[in-house]
C-alpha cells in the first residue's frame, strides 16, 4: 500500500472514530433523543413494571405495548426522585400539604420530585405524560381524601398538577386510548 493510500485509510478510520465519539456524546447529553423522530412521553415508573410504589410494588398498565410502539417512554417516579424510600408509608394530600400516615409533613419531598419531572419534560421537549391515577404525586383526576380512610376525591397529585400548570398534557393510565 502506497503512503498516499495509507493516509486516506487512516483518515477514514479517524472519521469513523470521531463519528462514534460524537454520537456517544450526543447520546450522553440526551441531544440524540431531542433529534430523534419518535415522540417522547413521560410515564409513571410503576406503570411500566418498576416496583417503586409505597408498598414496593408495580401497577399493571393496560396497553403499555401499544404505547411503546408509538412513543419513546421516559420512565420517572417523582416520589423516589424526591428522596423517598421504597417501601414507604402511604402519603396523602390534606389542605395543600402532603402528610405521611404517621403525621410527618413530606410536602418538600413531593415538590422536589414534581419539579424534577417538570425539568425533565422541559429539557427533552416532552408535552405529554401518562400518570398513575389516585397517587398523591401522579393522580390526574382522583386522589385520596387526606385522612387515610380509603376514600377518594376529585383532585390531582403534586406532580400531575405542576405538569398541567406548565402546559403538559397529563393522562391517567385509563386514558391511554386518547394517545394511540
Ligand atoms: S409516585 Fe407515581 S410513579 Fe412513583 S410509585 Fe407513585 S404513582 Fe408510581
Amino acid at each position: 500500500m502506497s503512503q498516499k493510500q495509507c493516509n486516506s485509510v487512516d483518515l477514514v478510520r479517524l472519521q469513523i472514530v470521531l463519528l462514534a465519539y460524537f454520537l456517544n456524546i450526543l447520546h450522553d447529553l440526551e441531544i440524540y433523543n431531542i433529534i430523534s423522530h419518535v415522540e417522547k412521553i413521560l410515564i409513571s415508573a410503576c406503570l411500566v413494571g418498576d416496583k417503586v410504589n409505597y408498598q414496593g410494588k408495580a401497577n399493571a398498565c393496560p396497553k403499555l405495548d401499544l404505547l411503546k410502539e408509538k412513543y419513546e417512554l421516559l420512565v420517572f417516579c417523582p416520589e423516589v426522585e424526591g428522596g423517598l424510600k421504597i417501601p414507604r408509608l402511604p402519603n396523602e394530600i390534606r389542605d395543600d400539604r402532603v402528610i405521611r400516615k404517621d403525621g410527618k409533613d413530606v410536602t418538600r419531598e413531593f415538590n422536589e420530585g414534581a419539579h424534577k419531572a417538570l425539568q425533565l419534560c422541559k429539557y427533552l421537549g416532552i408535552t405529554k405524560a401518562v400518570l398513575k391515577e389516585n397517587s398523591p404525586s401522579c393522580g390526574t383526576h382522583k386522589i385520596h381524601n387526606g385522612y387515610f380512610t380509603g376514600v377518594k376525591k376529585n383532585g390531582m397529585g403534586v406532580t400531575a398538577k405542576l405538569l398541567k400548570e406548565n402546559g403538559i398534557q397529563v393522562y391517567s393510565e385509563d386514558e391511554i386510548d386518547q394517545l394511540l
